[in-house]
């Protein structure tokens, strides 16, 4: 049976260490803000939301979430993230995506200063991360391998393979493994053979968005598997991989709901947090 890669115990660990921090700028009278822009009313964007605003809660951040309509234009949009670049308050700002889409994604995150993309997908942070320089690193893909090293899991010279090449999971997870001297894969739709990809991977992350994508013949034993996917099934959250199955020959496994999820928001304030000890310097 898998050591299972705990999202909730982890989070909970990382979110003590993020406290005594806001604590400790709040000593030194720096305060810690996050700003939330959701357009429109998703109704998976309107969860995420709320989560994001009970963990700023839970830590002392101040966090404001600010709601626009379906019909918002870029320029509004665009108006609003300029005032909140300049806004001394807010040390992070988060557009939610998707955007409604008459919005041009892109350009809605370009607007937002590097120091305060705490989502971390403006094209600066991503550059950074492609060519080795410190930026801030997306949440989702950070989380993943805090829990990677936290897990003690072997990575330097293993093979890793990621299922999915977004630039929000796929492509960075794949350049952090990288950087931690893995050999990478990156799969996608138009892999042949997928299987014989996952089979060789010492570390497998499945960010596809399809319930149990990852089958058990599909995965090396002792392979760590990491489940990115959030997927609802007959009003259940569950995640890419087929968890019963891989999980008795998996070496890691991460669940869903309590596992990368769990991580992501921690990773959020963890980088809204970063940002405001930069301003305090
Ligand atoms: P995208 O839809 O942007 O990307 C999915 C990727 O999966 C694409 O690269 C696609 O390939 C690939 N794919 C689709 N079908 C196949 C297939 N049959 N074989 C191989 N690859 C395939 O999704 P995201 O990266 O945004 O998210 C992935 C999942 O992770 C979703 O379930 C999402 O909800 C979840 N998620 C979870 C987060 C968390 O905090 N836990 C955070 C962010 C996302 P191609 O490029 O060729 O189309």
């Amino acid at each position: 049976m898998a050591i299972i890669l705990d999202g909730k115990i982890m989070a909970a660990e990382l979110m003590e260490g993020l406290k005594a921090r806001v604590d400790a700028l709040k000593e030194k009278n720096v305060s810690v803000g996050l700003a939330v822009i959701l357009v429109g009313e998703d109704p998976a964007s309107q969860v995420y939301v709320r989560n994001k605003g009970k963990a700023c809660e839970e830590l002392g951040i101040l966090s404001e979430t600010i709601r626009l309509p379906e019909n918002t234009t870029q320029k509004e949009l665009e108006n609003l993230i300029d005032k909140l670049n300049q806004d001394d308050r807010m040390d992070g700002i988060l557009v939610q995506l998707p955007l409604p889409r008459h919005l041009d994604e892109a350009a809605v995150l370009r607007k937002i200063i590097p120091e305060k993309d705490v989502d971390g997908f403006h094209i600066e942070n991503a550059g950074k991360l492609f060519t080795g320089q410190t930026g801030v690193t997306a949440c989702t893909p950070k989380g993943i391998m805090h829990m990677l090293k936290k897990g003690n899991v072997p990575l330097s010279g293993k093979e890793a393979v990621v299922i999915g090449r977004s630039n929000i999971v796929g492509k960075p997870i794949a350049m952090l493994l990288l950087n931690e001297n893995c050999t990478v894969t990156i799969c996608h739709s138009r892999t042949q053979d997928l299987a014989a990809h996952t089979k060789n991977a010492d570390i497998l992350v499945a960010a596809v968005g399809k319930a149990k994508f990852v089958t058990a013949d599909m995965v090396k034993p002792g392979a760590a598997v990491i489940d990115v996917g959030i997927n609802r099934v007959d009003g259940k959250v569950v995640g890419d991989v087929d968890y019963a199955e891989v999980e008795k020959i998996a070496g890691y496994i991460t669940p869903v709901p309590g596992g990368v999820g769990k991580m992501t928001i921690g990773m959020l304030t963890e980088n809204t947090i970063e940002s405001a000890e930069r301003k305090a310097q």
